[in-house]
Protein backbone atom coordinates (compact mmCIF):
# COMPACT_ATOMS: atom_id res chain seq x y z
CA UNK A 1 0.00 0.00 0.00
CA UNK A 2 1.30 3.49 -1.20
CA UNK A 3 1.16 6.80 1.65
CA UNK A 4 1.79 8.89 -1.58
CA UNK A 5 0.12 10.01 -4.19
CA UNK A 6 2.60 8.52 -6.73
CA UNK A 7 1.31 5.85 -9.03
CA UNK A 8 2.21 2.14 -8.15
CA UNK A 9 3.38 -0.24 -10.34
CA UNK A 10 0.22 -2.51 -10.74
CA UNK A 11 -1.47 1.30 -11.42
CA UNK A 12 1.32 2.18 -14.54
CA UNK A 13 1.12 -1.54 -15.37
CA UNK A 14 -2.79 -1.75 -15.86
CA UNK A 15 -2.37 2.38 -17.52
CA UNK A 16 -0.20 0.57 -20.02
CA UNK A 17 -2.58 -2.52 -21.01
CA UNK A 18 -5.51 -0.39 -21.09
CA UNK A 19 -3.84 1.37 -24.02
CA UNK A 20 -4.38 -1.66 -26.65
CA UNK A 21 -6.17 -4.06 -24.41
CA UNK A 22 -10.29 -3.63 -23.84
CA UNK A 23 -10.45 -2.82 -20.12
CA UNK A 24 -6.46 -3.75 -19.83
CA UNK A 25 -7.15 -7.57 -19.66
CA UNK A 26 -8.24 -10.54 -21.56
CA UNK A 27 -11.23 -11.39 -19.30
CA UNK A 28 -13.27 -9.46 -17.45
CA UNK A 29 -13.48 -10.44 -14.08
CA UNK A 30 -9.65 -9.64 -13.80
CA UNK A 31 -10.20 -5.71 -14.22
CA UNK A 32 -11.19 -5.92 -10.60
CA UNK A 33 -14.72 -4.11 -11.57
CA UNK A 34 -16.47 -5.93 -8.44
CA UNK A 35 -14.23 -5.14 -5.89
CA UNK A 36 -12.37 -1.65 -7.04
CA UNK A 37 -8.80 -0.68 -7.28
CA UNK A 38 -6.10 -2.19 -9.39
CA UNK A 39 -5.58 -5.55 -10.79
CA UNK A 40 -1.79 -7.16 -9.29
CA UNK A 41 0.45 -7.80 -12.16
CA UNK A 42 1.38 -11.05 -11.52
CA UNK A 43 5.38 -12.32 -12.95
CA UNK A 44 5.26 -15.80 -11.69
CA UNK A 45 4.03 -18.62 -9.57
CA UNK A 46 5.45 -21.20 -7.24
CA UNK A 47 3.41 -23.88 -5.55
CA UNK A 48 0.41 -22.22 -3.46
CA UNK A 49 1.98 -18.67 -4.40
CA UNK A 50 1.42 -16.10 -6.57
CA UNK A 51 4.07 -13.22 -7.22
CA UNK A 52 3.87 -9.63 -8.64
CA UNK A 53 6.26 -7.59 -10.69
CA UNK A 54 7.70 -6.26 -7.70
CA UNK A 55 8.12 -9.99 -6.08
CA UNK A 56 5.30 -9.42 -3.26
CA UNK A 57 3.89 -13.26 -2.56
CA UNK A 58 0.54 -14.07 -2.30
CA UNK A 59 -1.13 -17.14 -0.85
CA UNK A 60 -3.13 -17.69 -3.80
CA UNK A 61 -6.79 -18.91 -3.37
CA UNK A 62 -7.75 -18.43 -7.46
CA UNK A 63 -5.43 -20.70 -9.27
CA UNK A 64 -6.05 -19.69 -12.25
CA UNK A 65 -9.96 -20.13 -11.74
CA UNK A 66 -9.80 -23.96 -10.76
CA UNK A 67 -6.31 -25.14 -12.66
CA UNK A 68 -3.95 -24.77 -10.34
CA UNK A 69 -5.17 -28.15 -7.96
CA UNK A 70 -1.60 -29.35 -7.76
CA UNK A 71 -0.25 -25.14 -7.51
CA UNK A 72 1.74 -23.17 -9.31
CA UNK A 73 4.42 -24.78 -11.81
CA UNK A 74 4.43 -28.30 -10.33
CA UNK A 75 7.88 -29.93 -11.59
CA UNK A 76 6.29 -32.92 -12.68
CA UNK A 77 3.60 -30.90 -15.03
CA UNK A 78 6.35 -28.31 -16.20
CA UNK A 79 8.65 -31.06 -16.90
CA UNK A 80 6.06 -32.64 -19.04
CA UNK A 81 5.08 -29.36 -20.77
CA UNK A 82 8.83 -28.96 -21.94
CA UNK A 83 9.49 -32.43 -22.93
CA UNK A 84 6.81 -32.25 -25.10
CA UNK A 85 8.05 -28.65 -26.43
CA UNK A 86 11.35 -30.06 -27.78
CA UNK A 87 8.73 -32.73 -29.49
CA UNK A 88 6.80 -30.03 -31.26
CA UNK A 89 4.17 -28.11 -30.49
CA UNK A 90 1.30 -28.87 -32.92
CA UNK A 91 0.80 -31.49 -36.06
CA UNK A 92 -2.88 -31.09 -37.14
CA UNK A 93 -2.85 -35.07 -37.29
CA UNK A 94 -3.73 -37.16 -34.61
CA UNK A 95 -1.56 -38.46 -31.74
CA UNK A 96 -1.03 -41.16 -29.44
CA UNK A 97 -1.44 -38.39 -26.36
CA UNK A 98 -4.75 -37.64 -27.38
CA UNK A 99 -6.02 -41.50 -27.16
CA UNK A 100 -4.20 -41.96 -24.01
CA UNK A 101 -5.87 -38.92 -22.46
CA UNK A 102 -9.82 -40.23 -23.19
CA UNK A 103 -9.07 -43.53 -21.81
CA UNK A 104 -8.09 -41.96 -18.51
CA UNK A 105 -10.66 -39.53 -18.63
CA UNK A 106 -13.04 -42.30 -19.63
CA UNK A 107 -12.04 -44.63 -16.96
CA UNK A 108 -12.13 -42.24 -14.30
CA UNK A 109 -15.83 -40.84 -15.23
CA UNK A 110 -17.88 -43.81 -16.29
CA UNK A 111 -20.59 -42.38 -17.88
CA UNK A 112 -17.79 -40.98 -20.73
CA UNK A 113 -17.52 -43.63 -23.05
CA UNK A 114 -16.35 -41.26 -25.71
CA UNK A 115 -14.61 -38.20 -25.83
CA UNK A 116 -13.73 -35.02 -27.91
CA UNK A 117 -10.91 -32.41 -27.06
CA UNK A 118 -11.35 -28.61 -27.33
CA UNK A 119 -9.62 -25.28 -26.51
CA UNK A 120 -11.43 -24.03 -24.13
CA UNK A 121 -14.56 -24.47 -21.75
CA UNK A 122 -16.64 -22.06 -23.70
CA UNK A 123 -16.28 -24.40 -26.71
CA UNK A 124 -16.88 -27.74 -24.96
CA UNK A 125 -20.65 -26.38 -23.70
CA UNK A 126 -21.52 -24.71 -26.84
CA UNK A 127 -20.33 -27.72 -28.61
CA UNK A 128 -22.76 -30.21 -26.07
CA UNK A 129 -25.72 -28.27 -26.75
CA UNK A 130 -25.65 -28.24 -30.50
CA UNK A 131 -24.94 -32.37 -30.13
CA UNK A 132 -27.80 -32.34 -28.23
CA UNK A 133 -29.80 -30.32 -30.37
CA UNK A 134 -28.37 -32.42 -33.02
CA UNK A 135 -28.84 -36.03 -31.53
CA UNK A 136 -32.60 -34.77 -30.10
CA UNK A 137 -34.03 -32.66 -33.23
CA UNK A 138 -35.12 -30.51 -30.29
CA UNK A 139 -34.09 -26.27 -30.07
CA UNK A 140 -34.68 -25.32 -26.72
CA UNK A 141 -31.86 -25.75 -23.94
CA UNK A 142 -32.45 -25.26 -20.23
CA UNK A 143 -30.51 -23.41 -17.72
CA UNK A 144 -30.04 -22.11 -14.67
CA UNK A 145 -30.01 -18.73 -12.94
CA UNK A 146 -26.34 -17.45 -11.78
CA UNK A 147 -24.90 -20.71 -13.50
CA UNK A 148 -22.18 -20.11 -16.43
CA UNK A 149 -21.39 -21.53 -19.35
CA UNK A 150 -19.22 -19.54 -21.24
CA UNK A 151 -19.51 -16.93 -23.73
CA UNK A 152 -21.62 -18.41 -26.55
CA UNK A 153 -24.60 -16.81 -27.37
CA UNK A 154 -27.60 -19.94 -26.86
CA UNK A 155 -26.19 -19.41 -23.15
CA UNK A 156 -25.65 -15.50 -22.77
CA UNK A 157 -29.08 -15.45 -21.69
CA UNK A 158 -31.62 -14.74 -18.54
CA UNK A 159 -34.70 -15.57 -17.73
CA UNK A 160 -37.68 -13.43 -19.66
CA UNK A 161 -39.93 -11.83 -17.53
CA UNK A 162 -42.51 -14.12 -16.65
CA UNK A 163 -41.63 -17.32 -14.83
CA UNK A 164 -41.52 -20.27 -17.72
CA UNK A 165 -40.99 -17.86 -20.43
CA UNK A 166 -38.56 -17.50 -23.17
CA UNK A 167 -35.03 -16.29 -22.43
CA UNK A 168 -33.71 -12.52 -23.29
CA UNK A 169 -29.67 -12.24 -24.16
CA UNK A 170 -27.75 -10.93 -21.20
CA UNK A 171 -25.13 -9.31 -23.54
CA UNK A 172 -25.12 -7.04 -26.63
CA UNK A 173 -24.91 -9.02 -29.63
CA UNK A 174 -26.68 -12.08 -29.31
CA UNK A 175 -29.64 -12.41 -31.47
CA UNK A 176 -33.36 -12.43 -29.38
CA UNK A 177 -34.18 -15.36 -31.86
CA UNK A 178 -31.30 -17.23 -30.67
CA UNK A 179 -31.89 -16.52 -26.89
CA UNK A 180 -35.77 -17.67 -27.03
CA UNK A 181 -34.45 -20.87 -27.43
CA UNK A 182 -32.74 -21.20 -23.78
CA UNK A 183 -35.23 -21.25 -20.54
CA UNK A 184 -33.48 -19.76 -17.11
CA UNK A 185 -34.97 -21.52 -14.33
CA UNK A 186 -34.05 -21.00 -10.54
CA UNK A 187 -31.45 -23.68 -9.28
CA UNK A 188 -32.52 -25.65 -6.35
CA UNK A 189 -35.69 -25.04 -7.10
CA UNK A 190 -37.34 -28.99 -8.26
CA UNK A 191 -41.02 -27.79 -8.77
CA UNK A 192 -39.44 -24.94 -11.66
CA UNK A 193 -37.94 -27.73 -13.68
CA UNK A 194 -41.03 -29.89 -13.56
CA UNK A 195 -43.18 -26.86 -14.57
CA UNK A 196 -40.77 -26.20 -17.34
CA UNK A 197 -40.84 -29.63 -18.71
CA UNK A 198 -44.77 -30.12 -18.35
CA UNK A 199 -44.89 -26.90 -20.88
CA UNK A 200 -42.02 -27.30 -22.88
CA UNK A 201 -40.75 -31.28 -22.48
CA UNK A 202 -41.49 -32.03 -26.39
CA UNK A 203 -39.29 -29.18 -27.30
CA UNK A 204 -36.23 -29.41 -24.76
CA UNK A 205 -33.27 -30.56 -26.26
CA UNK A 206 -31.49 -30.61 -23.21
CA UNK A 207 -30.50 -29.00 -19.77
CA UNK A 208 -27.20 -28.23 -18.90
CA UNK A 209 -26.57 -27.12 -15.04
CA UNK A 210 -22.76 -26.83 -12.92
CA UNK A 211 -23.54 -29.65 -10.42
CA UNK A 212 -21.99 -27.25 -7.71
CA UNK A 213 -23.05 -23.99 -9.20
CA UNK A 214 -18.98 -22.22 -9.12
CA UNK A 215 -19.77 -18.99 -10.88
CA UNK A 216 -22.18 -17.36 -8.30
CA UNK A 217 -19.76 -17.60 -5.71
CA UNK A 218 -20.24 -21.23 -4.39
CA UNK A 219 -23.87 -22.94 -4.13
CA UNK A 220 -24.06 -26.23 -3.35
CA UNK A 221 -27.47 -28.44 -5.25
CA UNK A 222 -29.61 -30.22 -3.72
CA UNK A 223 -29.58 -33.79 -4.60
CA UNK A 224 -32.96 -33.84 -5.14
CA UNK A 225 -32.52 -31.11 -7.71
CA UNK A 226 -29.96 -32.75 -9.66
CA UNK A 227 -32.25 -36.06 -9.68
CA UNK A 228 -35.13 -34.03 -10.72
CA UNK A 229 -33.33 -32.94 -13.69
CA UNK A 230 -32.31 -37.00 -14.25
CA UNK A 231 -35.77 -37.72 -14.14
CA UNK A 232 -37.18 -35.31 -16.29
CA UNK A 233 -34.53 -35.86 -18.97
CA UNK A 234 -35.23 -39.82 -18.94
CA UNK A 235 -39.44 -39.03 -19.20
CA UNK A 236 -39.26 -36.22 -21.86
CA UNK A 237 -35.96 -37.36 -23.93
CA UNK A 238 -34.11 -34.63 -23.26
CA UNK A 239 -30.40 -35.17 -23.02
CA UNK A 240 -28.83 -34.21 -19.66
CA UNK A 241 -25.35 -32.15 -19.55
CA UNK A 242 -23.29 -31.20 -16.63
CA UNK A 243 -20.88 -28.97 -16.77
CA UNK A 244 -17.96 -29.94 -14.86
CA UNK A 245 -15.70 -27.54 -16.80
CA UNK A 246 -14.78 -26.25 -12.99
CA UNK A 247 -16.04 -29.46 -10.79
CA UNK A 248 -14.46 -32.01 -12.81
CA UNK A 249 -11.46 -33.88 -10.98
CA UNK A 250 -11.87 -30.77 -8.54
CA UNK A 251 -14.41 -32.01 -6.29
CA UNK A 252 -13.72 -35.88 -6.52
CA UNK A 253 -11.73 -37.70 -8.61
CA UNK A 254 -15.24 -38.65 -10.65
CA UNK A 255 -16.35 -35.22 -10.56
CA UNK A 256 -19.67 -33.54 -8.88
CA UNK A 257 -21.28 -36.96 -10.75
CA UNK A 258 -19.78 -39.08 -8.42
CA UNK A 259 -20.07 -37.06 -5.20
CA UNK A 260 -23.77 -36.94 -5.69
CA UNK A 261 -23.81 -40.05 -7.45
CA UNK A 262 -25.72 -38.61 -10.69
CA UNK A 263 -25.51 -39.85 -13.64
CA UNK A 264 -25.78 -37.01 -16.86
CA UNK A 265 -25.86 -37.84 -20.45
CA UNK A 266 -23.27 -35.10 -21.56
CA UNK A 267 -20.15 -34.42 -19.48
CA UNK A 268 -17.88 -30.76 -20.37
CA UNK A 269 -14.72 -30.48 -18.61
CA UNK A 270 -11.83 -27.74 -18.84
CA UNK A 271 -9.76 -26.50 -16.64
CA UNK A 272 -8.02 -29.09 -14.51
CA UNK A 273 -7.90 -31.41 -17.65
CA UNK A 274 -4.84 -29.20 -19.21
CA UNK A 275 -2.78 -28.43 -16.10
CA UNK A 276 -2.95 -24.47 -17.11
CA UNK A 277 -2.70 -24.83 -20.76
CA UNK A 278 -5.80 -24.14 -23.11
CA UNK A 279 -8.24 -27.28 -23.15
CA UNK A 280 -11.64 -28.46 -22.97
CA UNK A 281 -13.56 -31.61 -23.75
CA UNK A 282 -16.94 -33.24 -24.22
CA UNK A 283 -18.20 -36.17 -23.45
CA UNK A 284 -20.87 -39.00 -22.96
CA UNK A 285 -23.05 -41.90 -24.15
CA UNK A 286 -21.16 -43.56 -27.28
CA UNK A 287 -24.98 -43.26 -28.87
CA UNK A 288 -24.96 -39.81 -28.69
CA UNK A 289 -21.19 -38.96 -29.21
CA UNK A 290 -21.60 -40.40 -32.84
CA UNK A 291 -24.08 -37.73 -34.04
CA UNK A 292 -20.42 -35.34 -33.73
CA UNK A 293 -17.91 -35.34 -37.25
CA UNK A 294 -16.72 -37.22 -38.58
CA UNK A 295 -18.91 -40.04 -37.67
CA UNK A 296 -22.60 -37.82 -37.15
CA UNK A 297 -24.03 -34.52 -38.70
CA UNK A 298 -23.51 -32.48 -35.78
CA UNK A 299 -20.52 -30.52 -36.75
CA UNK A 300 -17.74 -29.55 -34.38
CA UNK A 301 -13.65 -29.22 -35.30
CA UNK A 302 -10.62 -27.54 -33.98
CA UNK A 303 -7.23 -26.83 -35.47
CA UNK A 304 -5.22 -26.39 -31.80
CA UNK A 305 -7.51 -29.66 -30.40
CA UNK A 306 -5.67 -32.10 -28.56
CA UNK A 307 -2.75 -30.18 -28.68
CA UNK A 308 0.26 -32.49 -27.68
CA UNK A 309 1.02 -29.82 -24.94
CA UNK A 310 -2.18 -29.44 -23.49
CA UNK A 311 -2.52 -33.28 -23.53
CA UNK A 312 0.83 -34.15 -22.25
CA UNK A 313 0.43 -31.45 -19.43
CA UNK A 314 -3.20 -33.03 -18.68
CA UNK A 315 -1.87 -36.74 -18.66
CA UNK A 316 1.11 -35.65 -16.13
CA UNK A 317 -1.64 -33.73 -13.71
CA UNK A 318 -3.71 -37.43 -14.05
CA UNK A 319 -0.66 -39.03 -12.86
CA UNK A 320 -0.80 -37.21 -9.31
CA UNK A 321 -4.34 -36.74 -9.21
CA UNK A 322 -4.70 -40.48 -8.81
CA UNK A 323 -3.03 -41.08 -5.97
CA UNK A 324 -4.36 -42.54 -2.84
CA UNK A 325 -5.90 -40.10 -0.55
CA UNK A 326 -5.56 -36.95 -2.87
CA UNK A 327 -9.06 -35.69 -2.49
CA UNK A 328 -8.97 -36.46 0.79
CA UNK A 329 -6.44 -34.53 1.95
CA UNK A 330 -7.23 -32.07 -0.88
CA UNK A 331 -10.84 -31.89 0.99
CA UNK A 332 -9.49 -31.64 4.54
CA UNK A 333 -7.44 -28.28 3.59
CA UNK A 334 -10.75 -27.04 2.25
CA UNK A 335 -12.33 -27.75 5.71
CA UNK A 336 -10.38 -26.55 7.68
CA UNK A 337 -9.75 -23.11 6.25
CA UNK A 338 -13.63 -22.87 5.84
CA UNK A 339 -14.20 -23.83 9.42
CA UNK A 340 -11.18 -21.51 10.81
CA UNK A 341 -12.27 -18.91 8.55
CA UNK A 342 -16.21 -19.19 10.33
CA UNK A 343 -15.02 -19.47 13.83
CA UNK A 344 -12.99 -16.34 13.71
CA UNK A 345 -15.81 -14.38 11.81
CA UNK A 346 -18.49 -15.61 14.28
CA UNK A 347 -16.06 -14.60 17.01
CA UNK A 348 -15.79 -10.96 14.95
CA UNK A 349 -19.66 -11.08 15.30
CA UNK A 350 -19.56 -10.50 11.58
CA UNK A 351 -22.66 -12.20 9.50
CA UNK A 352 -20.73 -14.63 7.36
CA UNK A 353 -21.32 -18.17 5.79
CA UNK A 354 -19.26 -20.44 4.17
CA UNK A 355 -19.70 -23.44 1.47
CA UNK A 356 -17.05 -26.29 0.52
CA UNK A 357 -17.01 -29.36 -1.33
CA UNK A 358 -13.85 -31.17 -1.96
CA UNK A 359 -10.96 -28.38 -3.71
CA UNK A 360 -13.56 -25.03 -3.74
CA UNK A 361 -15.22 -23.10 -1.28
CA UNK A 362 -17.66 -20.15 -1.49
CA UNK A 363 -17.56 -16.96 1.24
CA UNK A 364 -20.56 -14.97 1.84
CA UNK A 365 -21.27 -11.75 4.28
CA UNK A 366 -24.98 -12.44 4.83
CA UNK A 367 -26.72 -12.69 8.43
CA UNK A 368 -28.60 -15.46 7.22
CA UNK A 369 -28.12 -18.73 10.09
CA UNK A 370 -29.36 -21.09 7.53
CA UNK A 371 -27.38 -24.60 7.50
CA UNK A 372 -28.10 -24.98 3.76
CA UNK A 373 -27.95 -21.25 2.71
CA UNK A 374 -27.52 -20.20 0.14
CA UNK A 375 -29.57 -21.96 -2.42
CA UNK A 376 -29.63 -19.52 -5.41
CA UNK A 377 -28.85 -16.87 -7.48
CA UNK A 378 -30.99 -14.12 -5.74
CA UNK A 379 -29.84 -15.60 -2.22
CA UNK A 380 -26.39 -14.89 -3.42
CA UNK A 381 -27.15 -11.45 -4.53
CA UNK A 382 -28.81 -10.49 -1.37
CA UNK A 383 -25.33 -10.72 0.36
CA UNK A 384 -23.07 -7.20 1.24
CA UNK A 385 -20.96 -6.95 -1.99
CA UNK A 386 -19.44 -3.88 -0.30
CA UNK A 387 -18.45 -5.20 2.82
CA UNK A 388 -16.54 -8.37 0.44
CA UNK A 389 -14.73 -5.85 -1.16
CA UNK A 390 -13.54 -4.74 1.69
CA UNK A 391 -12.73 -7.97 2.92
CA UNK A 392 -10.93 -8.43 -0.18
CA UNK A 393 -8.91 -5.71 -0.44
CA UNK A 394 -7.67 -6.17 3.36
CA UNK A 395 -6.65 -9.78 2.83
CA UNK A 396 -4.72 -8.58 -0.52
CA UNK A 397 -2.22 -6.41 1.65
CA UNK A 398 -1.69 -8.64 4.04
CA UNK A 399 -0.54 -11.16 0.94
CA UNK A 400 -3.77 -13.20 0.12
CA UNK A 401 -5.04 -13.00 -3.13
CA UNK A 402 -8.67 -13.97 -3.31
CA UNK A 403 -11.07 -13.91 -6.47
CA UNK A 404 -11.98 -10.43 -6.82
CA UNK A 405 -15.46 -10.55 -7.31
CA UNK A 406 -18.00 -11.54 -4.41
CA UNK A 407 -19.54 -14.04 -7.00
CA UNK A 408 -16.63 -16.14 -7.84
CA UNK A 409 -15.50 -19.43 -5.96
CA UNK A 410 -12.20 -20.13 -4.02
CA UNK A 411 -9.93 -22.68 -5.20
CA UNK A 412 -7.64 -25.05 -3.03
CA UNK A 413 -4.53 -26.32 -3.99
CA UNK A 414 -2.34 -29.38 -2.80
CA UNK A 415 0.21 -27.24 -2.67
CA UNK A 416 -1.13 -25.10 0.46
CA UNK A 417 1.01 -26.15 3.83
CA UNK A 418 -0.63 -25.62 6.75
CA UNK A 419 1.35 -22.60 7.25
CA UNK A 420 0.23 -21.16 4.55
CA UNK A 421 -3.74 -21.79 5.85
CA UNK A 422 -2.82 -20.32 9.06
CA UNK A 423 -1.51 -17.42 7.94
CA UNK A 424 -4.62 -17.11 5.76
CA UNK A 425 -6.41 -17.44 9.54
CA UNK A 426 -4.89 -14.71 10.80
CA UNK A 427 -5.05 -12.39 7.84
CA UNK A 428 -8.41 -12.86 7.97
CA UNK A 429 -8.77 -12.90 11.66
CA UNK A 430 -7.40 -8.78 11.40
CA UNK A 431 -9.16 -8.17 8.71
CA UNK A 432 -12.58 -9.02 10.10
CA UNK A 433 -11.18 -7.07 13.07
CA UNK A 434 -11.48 -3.77 10.72
CA UNK A 435 -14.93 -5.08 9.25
CA UNK A 436 -17.91 -2.69 10.23
CA UNK A 437 -20.33 -5.07 11.38
CA UNK A 438 -23.49 -2.44 12.66
C1 LIG B 1 -14.86 -21.55 -16.70
C2 LIG B 1 -16.15 -22.18 -17.05
C3 LIG B 1 -16.59 -22.29 -18.37
C4 LIG B 1 -15.89 -21.61 -19.52
O1 LIG B 1 -14.62 -22.13 -19.72
P1 LIG B 1 -13.54 -21.22 -20.54
O2 LIG B 1 -12.35 -22.11 -20.65
O3 LIG B 1 -13.33 -20.00 -19.72
O4 LIG B 1 -14.15 -20.92 -21.86
C5 LIG B 1 -17.74 -23.01 -18.63
N1 LIG B 1 -18.43 -23.58 -17.63
C6 LIG B 1 -18.04 -23.50 -16.34
C7 LIG B 1 -18.83 -24.17 -15.28
C8 LIG B 1 -16.90 -22.78 -16.00
O5 LIG B 1 -16.54 -22.66 -14.72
Amino acid sequence: MTTTNQPTTNQLLFKQAKAHIPGGVNSPVRAFAGVGGTPVFVKRGAGSKLYDTEDNAYIDYVGSWGPMILGHAHPHIIDAVKRAADDGLSFGTPTPFETTIADKICELVPSVEMIRMTNSGTESTMSAIRLARGFTGRDVIVKFEGCYHGHSDSLLVKAGSGMLDIGVPTSLGVPADVAKYTLTLPYNDPQAVRDAFAKWGDKIAGVIVEPVAGNMNMVVPQREFLQTLRDCCDQYGAVLIFDEVMTGFRVALGGAQAHFGITPDLTTFGKIIGAGLPVGAFGGRADIMRYIAPLGGVYQAGTLSGNPLAMRAGLAMFDLLCQDGFYDTLTEKTRYLTQGLQARADAANLPFATTYVGGMFGMFFTPSQDSDFPQNFNEVTACNAAMFADFFHGMLARGVYLAPSAFETAFMSMAHSQADLDATLDAAEQVFATLDNA
